[in-house]
């Protein structure tokens, strides 16, 4: 089950060198100006690794979620930030496949796997984070448009995408409260429209994160995506869909902080041996193999079951949860197998331990994974 075919083989070598050639030489560079060189989005796009999910007839290359996690892994291995910026140029495009109208798709969906356009869903507001159906960004219809108003913060690519699809309040009189959501697409030149970045950063410096105000933003109704009020069912199914990405990116995250590991302690003498040669050592370097080895299984097993068309919600947060606890873990015990040289930036190591810890809070927290798991296991209390 887990041999990768030649061809899955053949894109993660590519992969590895896109990253090795391209995003290595420039990846510090990007994090510290806190922005990425849309010529490596560009380039990215042009070798088709954006997206490749999407089917051909939208311009994807029309493989699976496996092949789009081996190449976020590679990514994350040289660098989070880049590869988290990089997907997320098409962070929504799940949605769009999943929902969205024959014209909805022919519009976004190949620019987007062009590199000529760049997206973003935005629901996270100031007061409601995990609790998503409390969102209160409102969408008023009035005849053929929606009248878009509300405040979102830590929306990725909010101050360079094209376009934005929006969790909005449409139905505020529905009995529940998870079916008062709607999923609207929003262009970010409309007038209204406003995006500050959030500077400084702990993790992924370069990937782009902001507020956006939406102050009467006029929106057609056709932007309206699926239908009226299964906005928050539609987000979970969203996830179901992104979250194994995550994952990778904490696979790809762990192995690079293990790669840094392993060359230090072989080239460190102290006590006039090698750190290597220290059973300990030894033992913390397998340990974190074994961790890297075993979220990699799950992300790999993950990802492949969706492209079955096997969506366990279950499977997938345990993949996100240990995938990304895994980096914090590994990138702590590189940080110290390099003792003093491991707060130093020069190092590498103190980057990925900067990097790893955001992956155990966006896309779902890893209190938020657990939650899902174990209502799977135990039902809801
Ligand atoms: C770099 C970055 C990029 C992001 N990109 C996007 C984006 O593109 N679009 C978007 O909409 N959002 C985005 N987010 C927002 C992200 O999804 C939220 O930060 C995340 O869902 C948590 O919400 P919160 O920050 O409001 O924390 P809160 O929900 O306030 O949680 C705070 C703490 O309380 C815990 N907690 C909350 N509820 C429970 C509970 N029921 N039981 C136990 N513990 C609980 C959480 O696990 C967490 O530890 C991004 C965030 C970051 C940092």
């Amino acid at each position: 089950m887990f041999a990768l075919t030649p061809e899955q083989q053949d894109i993660r070598k590519a992969a590895r060198e896109f990253a090795e050639g391209e995003i290595r030489p420039i990846a510090r560079e990007l994090d510290e100006r806190e922005e990425l060189d849309p010529a490596i989005w560009k380039k990215a796009a042009e070798l088709g690794f954006l997206a490749v999910f999407v089917p051909e007839e939208y311009g994807g290359a029309g493989y699976g979620f496996l092949e789009e996690a081996l190449i976020i892994e590679e990514f994350a291995r040289v660098d989070t930030g880049v590869a988290q910026s990089l997907q997320a140029s098409y962070f929504g495009s799940q949605l769009l496949l999943l929902y969205g109208t024959e014209e909805q798709k022919k519009r976004y969906l190949p620019a987007v796997c062009r590199g000529e356009m760049r997206m973003g869903v935005a629901i996270t507001e100031p007061d409601a984070g995990s609790d998503v159906a409390s969102i209160s960004t409102r969408a008023e219809r009035r005849g053929d448009h929606y009248v878009i108003s509300g405040h979102e913060i830590f929306i990725t690519n909010a101050t360079v995408a094209d376009f934005l699809i929006v969790a909005c309040v449409t139905n505020p009189e529905a009995p529940k409260k998870h079916e008062r959501l709607s999923l609207i697409i929003v262009e970010t030149s409309c007038p209204g429209y406003e995006a500050t970045k959030l500077k400084g950063k702990l993790s992924i410096r370069c990937s782009d994160t902001g507020e956006v105000a939406l102050k009467e933003v006029v929106v057609p109704k056709e932007n309206l995506l699926g239908e009226e009020g299964k906005g928050f069912y539609y987000l979970m199914e969203f996830f179901n869909r992104t979250r194994a990405a995550v994952g990778a990116l904490g696979v790809g995250t762990a192995q690079g902080a293990l790669d840094k590991a392993i060359s230090h302690v072989r080239q460190r003498k102290q006590f006039g041996r090698p750190l290597a040669a220290f059973d300990s050592v030894q033992h913390k370097i397998a340990e974190m193999a074994t961790l890297v080895e075993a979220a990699r299984s799950l992300v790999w097993r993950a990802a492949s079951e969706i492209d079955r068309g096997n969506v366990d919600p279950a499977l997938i947060a345990i993949a996100k949860w240990y995938a990304c606890e895994v980096a914090v873990r590994v990138a702590d015990e590189a940080v110290q197998l390099h003792g003093g040289y491991g707060i130093l930036e020069e190092y590498d190591v103190a980057h990925y331990y900067r990097d790893a810890k955001v992956l155990e809070i966006f896309e779902g927290t890893k209190e938020i994974e657990k939650i899902l798991i174990a209502r799977r296991l135990l039902g809801r209390y």
